[in-house]
Formats: C-alpha cells, structure tokens, sequence
C-alpha cells in the first residue's frame, strides 16, 4: 500500500526551511509512496521546484491538490487556521509544534481532528537518535551563533603573528554545553579563539574538554531527568553567578545557550555582570526566544548597552536553511518510518515507545497529558 504524502510551503515570518528535500522524497517515491510538494516550498532554502520534480514529487500550485487525499501531512512549524483548511480529519501531520507554548495551536489541531505528532516530544533515546530535530536544528543554531559573535567582535579570533605584529586571539565563553552549545564551541575553536564553557551539569565537562575548551567547574550537578538539567535554588544560583563573574568580565564573546525543557530560560547574565564587560565585547543570546539568558536581551533584536552589543536572534536554523532542511528532512524520514508497517501502509495503533510520547492530538483529543492539563488550567484551545 501507498501513502499519499503533503509538504506545504510554510508561511511563518521569517521561516526559510523546507520538512522535505528532494533526497528524500526520492527514497519515499521509490517505495511507491506519493509525495506532493507545494510549488515554492524550497525556494529559499535553495531547492528548487524541478529539483522536486526530478526526485519524483508531485509539485502543486494550490492547497485543494495538495491536501485533497493526502493522508500525512510533513511540516516544520505549527499551522495557523487557514494552513488547516483543507486538510482533513483523521490526517497525520507531523512537524514541530511548540506544544508547551502553543496551547492555542494545540487547540486547532484537536479541534480539526487530526492525528498529529509533535518531534519536540520525541524522548531522549538512542533509537530516536537519527529523528532528533531538536538535536539537529540545534546543531545549525549552534554553528551560527559562533558567526554571528564572530561577525559582530570587533576582533579577530585566532591568534595572528604577522609583520603588522602579534594579536592575541579572542576569548569566548560559551554558557549551557548541550548540543547548541557544543557546536558552538567546536566553531569557536575552529576560528582559532580561546574557549571556556560552563554547565550545570557535571557530564558536559567531558564534552566540552575533548573539544579543546576549558570547562569551568562549580560544585553543583543539576542533572534532572532524561539527560537534562534541574533548576538551581537561589543559593546555587548565587554560587553561579560569582563565578561567572570573573569569567564574563573577561570575554571578548559570550555564547549563551542554557535551557531547561517546558521552563522560562535561566538568567545567567544580570545587568551588573554586563556592566562589567570591556567596551566592544559581545553576548549573543541564544535562548532569547524562551525569555533569553540575559536580563538585556530584546528577542529578535542586535541592541548596544554600555558598550556592549546584544543579539537575541531567533530562529536561526532559518539562517542556515539548506542544511538544516537536510537534516531536518532525514530526521522526518526517520519518523515516518515507523508511522508505516512493512507493507508500507500507515498504522493506526502507536504503542511503539517513541510515537506513543510524540503523539499530540487525536480523534478530537490532546493525547499528550501534560499538555491537556496545560490546556485544562489555562482554558485556552
Ligand atoms: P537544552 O537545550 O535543554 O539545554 C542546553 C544546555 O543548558 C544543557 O546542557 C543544560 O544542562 C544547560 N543548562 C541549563 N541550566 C543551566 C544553567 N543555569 N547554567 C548553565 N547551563 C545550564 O539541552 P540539549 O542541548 O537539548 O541537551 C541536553 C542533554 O540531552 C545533553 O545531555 C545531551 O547530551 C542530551 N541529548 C541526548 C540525546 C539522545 O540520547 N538521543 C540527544 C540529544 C541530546
């Protein structure tokens, strides 16, 4: 059996990735799959329509085509409520759909019937591993918040001996040493800078070491649940914050990428600590979008104070948008398989560990409990 397969182009401001490549659809295709693809969908990430079409796909020019029977919809962000029109009830769609801060969005998915999976929910197991979006955007956002420090100091970052003299090499501080910021520390080095990081959790020390950083230790392991880290109380918060002092007040860049699942981010940079960071230096802020790392950061704004400049970019997988649409894509197509049984029909029972969690909404009802009782005690939906 077939499965009828839809890729809208999506619509958020802003938003410059594609669910689907053409790699993709190739192998889909090649399993007798059909796959339709909205025309201009990976314009900007720089996959054109023919390219679609050469891997196989169906590329149409109106929604009615391209939801009209299709039985699984693939998708990067939430769908506003003229994105839902015409998709039908009972249909799957996949993408990532910000339940915890999306209950309104949730609300129109239970609300249309449909079927939908959110990859934010994926658990953290190593089966999961190749469907981890959140590890994979995290990675480009990573990159790029490196770039943009990079862009922004008015220094080099190696270490140049030339005849105009010696210049020292720029110091970066990366705060949080989970994917994003490990990725943004393999840059740094690779631009030659000198790096220190800092987590709450002891076991990224490891990590950051092996990359070459200098990982720096306070006598707290946050570690909570699923490889993730616990809120400090106010007392280790007030041991964090001495000794980052010292640490910021020294950086030429400071990357910021502390985040704790289904919260507001930490506050690691108070208004005193970039008070005391030297005329020219910089913090980009890569938590913004979930209330930013520092107390300074404006979301989606490059702002100065005293001196120092300010990024709280959003979205910046967008930036990078082929690659992140690749890996994005794969990721998808590893979820997707297991949405289908060996015939290659779609299954309807998701007791398999990894669908069961991911699974948002269906036949008129939040299936994912936490975010039902969110629903539930904000009456929002
Ligand atoms: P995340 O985006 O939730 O958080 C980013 C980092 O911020 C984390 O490393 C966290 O410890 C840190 N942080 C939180 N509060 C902080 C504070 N006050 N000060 C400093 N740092 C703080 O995390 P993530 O990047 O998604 O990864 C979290 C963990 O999950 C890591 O251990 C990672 O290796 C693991 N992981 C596992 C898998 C898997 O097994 N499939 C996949 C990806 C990530």
């Amino acid at each position: 059996m077939s499965v009828v397969f839809a890729v809208p182009k999506e619509s958020a401001t802003g938003e410059r990735r594609v669910a689907v490549v053409p790699e993709v659809v190739s192998r889909l295709t090649k399993a007798k799959h059909e796959v339709r693809v909205e025309s201009g969908a990976g314009h900007e990430a720089r996959y054109p329509d023919a390219d679609f079409t050469a891997a196989g796909a169906k590329v149409v020019g109106d929604r009615a085509s391209l939801y009209g029977g299709a039985q699984v919809v693939l998708r990067l962000q939430p769908p506003t409520n003229a994105e839902l029109r015409g998709v039908a009830e009972g249909t799957v769609l996949v993408g990532l759909l910000n339940p915890s801060r999306n209950l309104d969005g949730v609300g129109r998915l239970r609300d249309a019937k449909l079927t939908s999976f959110a990859l934010e929910l994926l658990p953290r197991i190593t089966r999961a591993q190749s469907m981890d979006v959140l590890s994979s955007q995290a990675t480009v956002a990573g990159y790029r918040a490196t770039l943009i420090g990079a862009e922004l100091a008015p220094k080099f970052f190696p270490m140049l001996t030339t005849a105009a003299g010696t210049i020292r090499p720029a110091r970066v501080l990366v705060l949080g040493a989970g994917v994003a910021g490990l990725m943004a520390i393999a840059t740094a080095k690779r631009l030659g800078a000198i790096v220190e990081a800092y987590d709450v959790r002891r076991a990224a020390g490891e990590q950051v070491r092996s990359l070459g950083a200098k990982f720096l230790e306070l006598q707290i392991n946050a570690e909570g649940g699923g490889g993730y880290a616990r809120e400090l109380n106010d007392a280790e918060k007030a041991q964090e914050a001495e000794m980052l002092a010292k640490a910021v007040a020294e950086a030429d860049v400071v990357i910021t990428t502390a985040a704790i699942p289904g919260r507001r981010a930490p506050i690691l940079l108070r208004k005193e600590m970039v008070a005391r960071m030297h005329d020219g230096s910089v913090i980009v802020d890569l938590a913004a979008e979930t209330g930013g790392n520092c107390e300074l950061t404006k979301v989606g704004e490059t702002l100065e104070v005293g001196g120092v400049t300010i990024a709280g970019p959003v979205n910046l997988p967008s930036q990078l948008p082929f690659h992140a649409s690749q890996m994005y894509a794969r990721n998808l197509e590893s979820f997707v398989r297991l949405l289908l049984d060996p015939q290659g029909s779609l299954l309807t029972d998701y007791t398999d560990e990894i669908l069961a969690a991911s699974l948002l909404t269906r036949g008129g009802a939040v299936a994912h409990k936490p975010t039902a009782d969110l629903l539930a005690a904000g009456g929002k939906g």
